[in-house]
């Protein structure tokens, strides 16, 4: 995915509904598309990694985008994703239970 040049605009705010305010900042080029890795799920996803705490999240796929800014440090852009569509996944604690060892 290619950088797009960088604009010192402010963030740019496109919500359309109020049920969309609830949203998560992540880096806009951290997005990739993938399948749910859960035995039981297997859900097409989209992995991003939040701002901040750099922890990677799945998505479900199609999230809406409600807003863009750009990180002043980095002037990486800053997608701000629907948090509603953060992936519930039916596997959540079969993924718990592999990680523990990783962390
Ligand atoms: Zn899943």
């Amino acid at each position: 995915m290619s950088e797009l040049p960088f604009r010192p605009a402010p963030p740019l705010l496109v919500q359309r509904d109020p049920a969309l305010r609830s949203t998560i900042g992540v880096y806009a080029d951290s997005r990739g598309l993938g399948k749910c890795r859960g035995p039981n799920c297997g859900a097409p996803i989209e992995w991003a990694q939040v701002t901040g705490s750099g922890r990677r999240l799945c998505f479900n796929r199609g999230v809406t985008r409600c807003a863009i800014s750009y990180e002043p440090a980095s002037r990486r852009r800053v997608d701000h994703l629907d948090r509603a569509a953060i992936h519930a996944c039916p596997d959540a604690a079969v993924f718990r239970a592999e990680h523990k060892d990783q962390r």
